[in-house]
C-alpha cells in the first residue's frame, strides 16, 4: 500500500495511527464483538470515548470549566445558522468581521436568521478588495479598521480564511487580538489546534473537523457556559446550544463514529507532545514553503500580506495557468495531492494540517525547486 501526500484542503490528511487503530478495532471493538459504529450511544462502551475525547480536548487546550465542549452535526456551516438562531434577539445586532469567504458565508447566513428574528447583522470590518467576482483577501483587518459596536450580542471573526490563506495571529507569541467588550466568536474550523491558544478570551469557537481533528460532519464547539445559558429557548430543542451542553451532546444520535475517529487523531496529538511541538512542526511546514516562494520570487508569488501569511493553507500563483495545470499534474504523478487552488480562486493551496509531515512538505520544497528549474 502506498499513502500519498495529500495536502488537500480539507476532508484532509489524517494521522496514520488514527487510522490504523481504527482499522484494527473496526470489527471487534474493546472486545465487544462489534464495532463502535454498531455500539448503543448510550452504553459504557461508546460514552468512555466520548468522554475521553472531551478529556483530550480540554487537556490539549487547557479549557477552563467555564466552558462546555459540544460536538455538533451539519459541519461548520450548520453553525453559521445556528449561532444566530440561538444567540440573537429582537432588536439586537451582531457584528462580523468579514476576512474571506468564510466570514462572508457566516453573515450571508446570519442575515437570514436575523431578519426572521427582527434583529440585525453589521459588518464591523472587512478586508475585500475588489468587486463582484474579482474580491479577493489578502489580509486580516488592523484593530484600527474595525468599527466594533461594544452593545453587539457578538462579534463573530474567522481565525482562519481557508480559500485565501490568510490567518490572525500567526507571528510567534502573537495573542490572538481583543475585539471590544461584545462576546467573541469564531470559525477556527481551519486552525483549530495549531497551536495553544488562550481560549478565555472566547464566548464560543466552532470547528469543523475535516482539516486538523477528524471526519468531516461533526463540528466541535466550545462553549462559554454562561454565554449558551442566555440562548433561546423559543426555537426547537435540536438547535439549542444549552440543550446540547445540559445532554452532553447526547440529545440525540451523535455521529458515533467521527467522534471516535477524532479521539484516535486527539491522542496522537497527545503523543506528539501535544499542541506546542504540533505548533513547532507547523511553523516548520510553512516556513519551508514561504522561504521557497521568496527564495524564488521571480517565478513563485504569495498574494498574500507577509503579516497575514496562514500557516495552514499556504497559497501561491506560477506566472501561468497553464504552469499551474502542470505543476498540479507533475506532482500528482509524483505521489504528492491536493494541490490544485479552490475553485474560486485557482493557483496553487498547500494545506499543512497538523497531520502533514516536515517530511512531506520537504518532498514538496524539493519538487517546487526543481519544477521552477525546468519550467521559468
Ligand atoms: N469555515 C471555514 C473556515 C472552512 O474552511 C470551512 C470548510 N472549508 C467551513 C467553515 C465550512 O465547513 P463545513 O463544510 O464543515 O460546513
Amino acid at each position: 500500500m502506498t499513502r500519498v501526500m495529500n495536502f488537500s484542503a480539507g476532508p484532509a490528511a489524517l494521522p496514520l495511527q488514527a487510522l490504523e487503530r481504527a482499522r484494527d478495532e473496526l470489527l471487534d471493538f474493546d472486545g465487544s464483538g462489534m464495532s463502535v459504529m454498531e455500539q448503543s450511544h448510550r452504553g459504557k462502551a461508546y460514552e468512555a470515548v466520548h468522554n475521553e475525547a472531551k478529556a483530550l480536548l480540554a487537556e490539549l487546550t487547557g479549557l477552563s470549566s467555564d466552558y462546555e465542549i459540544l460536538f455538533l452535526q451539519g459541519g461548520a456551516s450548520m453553525q453559521f445558522a445556528q449561532l444566530p438562531m440561538n444567540m440573537l434577539n429582537a432588536g439586537q445586532s451582531a457584528d462580523y468581521v468579514v476576512n474571506g469567504v468564510w466570514g462572508e458565508k457566516a453573515i450571508g447566513e446570519a442575515k437570514v436568521v436575523a431578519s426572521m428574528y427582527g434583529a440585525k447583522t453589521r459588518v464591523a470590518g472587512t478586508t475585500a478588495e475588489g468587486e463582484g467576482k474579482a474580491v479577493t483577501y489578502r489580509r486580516v483587518p488592523l484593530e484600527g479598521e474595525l468599527s466594533l459596536d461594544e452593545a453587539a450580542a457578538y462579534v463573530h471573526v474567522t481565525s482562519n480564511e481557508t480559500i485565501h490563506g490568510v490567518q490572525f495571529a500567526v507571528a510567534p507569541d502573537a495573542p490572538f487580538p481583543s475585539f471590544g467588550g461584545a462576546p467573541l466568536v469564531c470559525d477556527m474550523s481551519s486552525d483549530f489546534l495549531w497551536r495553544k491558544v488562550d481560549l478565555s478570551g472566547f464566548a464560543f469557537v466552532y470547528a469543523g473537523a475535516q482539516k486538523n481533528i477528524g471526519p468531516s460532519g461533526l463540528c466541535v464547539c466550545i462553549a462559554r457556559k454562561d454565554f449558551i445559558a442566555k440562548g433561546r429557548k423559543d426555537i426547537p430543542k435540536i438547535f439549542r446550544y444549552d440543550v446540547a451542553a445540559e445532554n452532553n451532546s447526547l440529545f440525540n444520535t451523535p455521529p458515533t463514529f467521527s467522534i471516535y475517529l477524532m479521539r484516535n487523531v486527539l491522542l496522537w496529538a497527545k503523543e506528539q507532545g501535544g499542541l506546542d511541538t504540533l505548533e513547532k512542526s507547523n511553523r516548520a511546514k510553512a516556513n519551508t514553503l514561504y522561504g521557497v516562494i521568496d527564495e524564488l520570487a521571480s517565478f513563485y508569488s504569495c498574494p498574500v500580506d507577509r503579516a497575514s501569511r496562514s500557516v495552514m493553507n499556504v497559497v501561491f500563483r506560477m506566472p501561468t495557468e497553464a504552469l499551474e495545470d502542470a505543476f498540479v499534474a507533475e506532482a500528482k504523478k509524483a505521489g504528492m495531492s491536493g494541490l490544485k487552488g479552490h475553485r474560486s480562486v485557482g493557483g496553487i493551496r498547500v494545506s499543512t494540517y497538523n497531520a502533514v509531515s516536515l517530511a512531506s512538505v520537504e518532498t514538496l520544497a524539493g519538487f517546487m525547486r526543481e519544477f521552477a528549474k525546468r519550467r521559468a
